[in-house]
C-alpha cells in the first residue's frame, strides 16, 4: 500500500479525501501530524495566480519536507455577479490574518440585495512526489450564495453556499451528514481515477 500524505491541517477537507480514497485499497492517505517528522510542517504563501499554481507550491513545499508523494489542494468560492471573485483570492478576501467570518461578511455585503447569486466552488488538487510529473485533478460545484449565514457544519464559506438543487446550506447538509459530490469530492476521485495505474 502507497502512502500520500495529504498537506493540510484541514478536518473537512481531510475527511473529503479519506472518504475517496477508502475506494482505493491500494494508497493510504496520512495527515502531516502521523508522519512524526522532526520539523514543524512547511508554511506556504499562496503567491500563485491560480489555483493550480497555489496546490502545486503546497504540494512540493511538503514533498520537499516530508519525502513521500504528496496531495495538495486550492480551493476557491467564484460569484458570477462579482465577476469570478473572490476566486483564487478566497482564503484572504477580508484581508489578513485569515477569517472565515469576515469573508462571509464581505460576501453577503458585496452582495446586498442582488438577485443573480450564483456561484461555484473551484478545487484543484495536486499530486506530486509519484510521476516525474504533478498529477492535476480539478473538480467545481455550483450552488448560490444565502441572503444569510445558516448551519454550523463544514468550514469556510459552507454556512452561505447553498448547493443546486437544494434548499439548505452546505454547512446543515454537511452537519445532517448528507452525502454530497462537492468540488473536492470530484477533484478527488479524478485524481484517484488517474493515479489507480500507479498503484
Ligand atoms: P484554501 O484552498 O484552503 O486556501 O481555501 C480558500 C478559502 O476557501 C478559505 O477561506 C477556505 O476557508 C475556503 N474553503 C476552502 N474549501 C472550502 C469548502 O470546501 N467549503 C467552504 N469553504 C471552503
Amino acid at each position: 500500500m502507497k502512502e500520500i500524505l495529504f498537506a493540510s491541517t484541514n478536518k473537512g477537507k481531510y475527511a473529503e479525501i479519506l472518504e475517496v480514497a477508502a475506494a482505493f485499497a491500494n494508497f493510504k492517505i496520512v495527515k502531516p501530524d502521523e508522519l512524526g517528522l522532526p520539523t514543524p510542517e512547511p508554511q506556504v504563501e499562496e503567491t500563485g495566480s491560480t489555483y493550480e499554481a497555489n496546490s502545486l507550491l503546497k504540494a512540493q513545499a511538503y514533498h520537499l519536507w516530508a519525502g513521500i508523494p504528496v496531495i495538495a489542494d486550492d480551493t476557491g468560492l467564484e460569484v458570477t455577479h462579482l465577476n469570478g471573485r473572490p476566486g483564487v483570492f478566497s482564503a484572504r478576501y477580508a484581508g489578513e490574518p485569515q477569517n472565515s467570518q469576515k469573508n462571509i461578511e464581505k460576501l453577503l455585503g458585496e452582495l446586498g440585495s442582488e438577485t443573480n447569486r450564483a456561484a461555484r466552488f473551484m478545487c484543484v488538487l495536486t499530486l506530486v512526489g509519484l510521476k516525474s510529473d504533478p498529477i492535476v485533478a480539478l473538480g467545481s460545484f455550483k450552488g448560490h450564495i444565502a441572503l444569510a449565514p445558516s448551519g454550523g457544519g463544514g468550514f469556510g464559506y459552507d454556512s452561505v453556499f447553498i448547493p443546486k438543487g437544494e434548499s439548505e446550506s452546505l454547512g446543515q447538509l454537511k452537519s445532517r451528514g448528507v452525502p454530497l459530490k462537492t468540488h473536492r469530492i470530484l477533484a478527488a476521485q479524478e485524481l484517484f481515477r488517474l493515479i489507480s495505474k500507479y498503484a
